[in-house]
């Protein structure tokens, strides 16, 4: 139901609870947050409040420098700690927060089980995370591209989207690629918060306030490659288009 990211000098898991809790007006059912550090994912996720969460963080070490988290509305699945995002792909390649619903799950599951994925929750969502991570596994040695080294994620990420019916905003983390966060929007609102050497992800202004009022709006059919330094924007049909940051006005509306 929300979603939030960080990619910076700092510890993204503090942003990413306190952009959670900003959220927790829209309601939701589980919480939970992944950081890349180092060529590692770790993931923190729960059933329940955010409060559980933040608790669950005070026991296990989350650390890194970019994460992203989420609030979950349950809509396939009950709203147990396995159910609760992130999502891991492969055998945790990626990991990712999904908000909407991906309609034609069912055939995409049993394709992906019968090659061998492991699905450990009853979601939607999870399919998405194998299919990027099937997609990444399936590029041609070609996508090594010195020249763009995220030509692969790219890539990747564009041919498991054309894949899904139904609605999405997205937030990737990758294991081999340290120093992005992914974003995808069909349907569901995303924002991209522009702060010096540091980037921010919600699914609406709330989570920016007193961070950043420079917004880039993600969207339909766009997807965007975020670090510290610079965003990219990928159009769908157009592939790299132009964004105009915005600023964020909280007291009106903060979605478009
Ligand atoms: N359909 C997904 C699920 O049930 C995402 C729900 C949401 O937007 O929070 O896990």
């Amino acid at each position: 139901c929300g979603i939030v990211g960080y990619i910076g000098p700092d510890q993204a898991a503090d942003f990413l609870i306190a952009g959670l809790r900003r959220l927790e007006y829209r309601g939701y059912d589980s919480a939970g947050i992944v950081t890349a550090e180092r060529g590692s994912l770790t993931i923190a996720k729960s059933a329940g409040r955010v409060d559980d969460l933040a608790a669950l963080l005070k026991r296990t070490s989350v650390r890194g420098s970019l994460g992203v988290g989420h609030t979950r509305w349950a809509t396939h699945g009950p709203a147990t700690d396995e159910n609760a995002h992130p999502h891991v792909g492969g055998n945790g390649v990626l990991a990712l927060v999904h908000n909407g619903v991906i309609e034609n799950f069912r055939p995409i599951k049993e394709r992906l089980i019968s090659k061998g994925y492991e699905f450990r929750s009853a979601t939607d969502s999870e399919v998405v995370a194998h299919l990027i991570a099937d997609e990444l596994a399936m590029l041609p040695t070609s996508f090594d591209d010195a020249a763009d080294p995220y030509a692969p994620l790219i890539a990747a990420v564009q041919a498991a989207l054309a894949q899904l019916r139904g609605t999405y905003g997205l937030a990737i983390v990758f294991r081999d690629w340290p120093d992005v966060i992914v974003a995808a929007r069909l349907g569901s609102p995303l924002v991209i918060g522009v702060g010096d050497h540091e980037k921010y992800i919600a699914s609406d202004g709330s989570p920016l306030a007193g961070h950043t009022d420079q917004i880039v709006y993600l969207a339909d059919h766009e997807m965007a490659v975020v670090s510290a330094d610079a965003i990219r924007v990928i159009h769908r049909d157009q592939g790299d288009v132009e964004h105009d940051v915005k600023l964020l006005n909280i007291e009106s509306s903060d979605v478009e």
